[in-house]
């Protein structure tokens, strides 16, 4: 693995929460996309070298709905780039880590993405990222 590509963060409203990471980066989201796949819609900062990716839910009972539900608002997730992804996947599945998808898949930010079960991985949800080849 490589750098810490972004942080996610889980917030119930990014109407409310971009004019406040705006605020607080002072810098202007440069980015917002709905996934589909997933059920949320993002928005984009870059602070210097570093990116933070807010998430919102799309659906009542979305993956970020039901963290929200459970944890609250928060730190959800931590992003590494890696430069091949499925070789990175085979290398923890078997180092005994619980990939949740077996197969990359399109995440935001034009980026194939794999996420690691948190149960494995001291409670942190660690999200694998490629560029798009
Ligand atoms: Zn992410």
């Amino acid at each position: 693995m490589e750098k810490v590509e972004h942080i996610g963060i889980a917030v119930k409203s990014l109407a409310a929460s971009v004019p406040l990471f705006e605020k607080l980066l002072n810098t202007p989201c440069y980015k917002t996309e709905a996934v589909a796949s997933e059920a949320v819609r993002t928005a984009f900062f870059q602070s210097g070298p570093n990116k933070i990716e807010l998430l919102e839910s799309a659906t009542e009972d979305g993956v970020i709905a039901k963290f929200i539900e459970k944890k609250g608002e928060g730190i959800h997730h931590i992003a590494f780039d890696v430069t091949d992804i499925r070789a990175e996947m085979a290398r923890l599945k078997s180092e005994g880590f619980t990939l949740l998808n077996e197969q990359p898949k399109a995440g935001a930010d034009d980026k194939l993405v794999c996420f690691l079960h948190p149960k494995g991985t001291n409670g942190v949800l660690i999200e694998l990222c490629q560029p798009k080849p």
